[in-house]
């Protein structure tokens, strides 16, 4: 089985930044496209969760500097299912540049 990298983001709110990028806010669970639930269980539908399909979860980590902005919590159950940062993850910006 091909590996499946790594999970998307779904958070409890969102902004955009300055390029007009959909970005999670509040509360950051992770969560693999084409499932319509979180890592820890939720259900996308019932929490209204926001999907995050271009965000990767490791981004949502403060230290990633990547869309932590404005996420206050990060999941701590779904941080223990999905990982954290993974070393040597090279990183890139969502969406590149005009
Ligand atoms: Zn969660």
């Amino acid at each position: 089985m091909p590996t499946r990298g790594e999970p998307s983001v779904a958070a409890s709110g969102e902004w955009r930044d300055e390029e007009g990028v959909r970005l999670p806010a509040g509360e950051a669970h992770a969560w693999w496209p084409g499932t319509n639930q979180t890592l820890c269980g939720l259900a996308l539908s019932r929490s209204r969760l926001r999907r995050f399909h271009h965000v990767p979860w490791p981004d949502v980590f403060p230290e990633s500097g990547g869309a932590a902005d404005e996420v206050r919590r990060v999941c701590p159950r779904c941080r223990a299912a999905a990982g954290g940062r993974r070393p040597g993850r090279r990183w890139s910006r969502v969406s590149p540049r005009p």
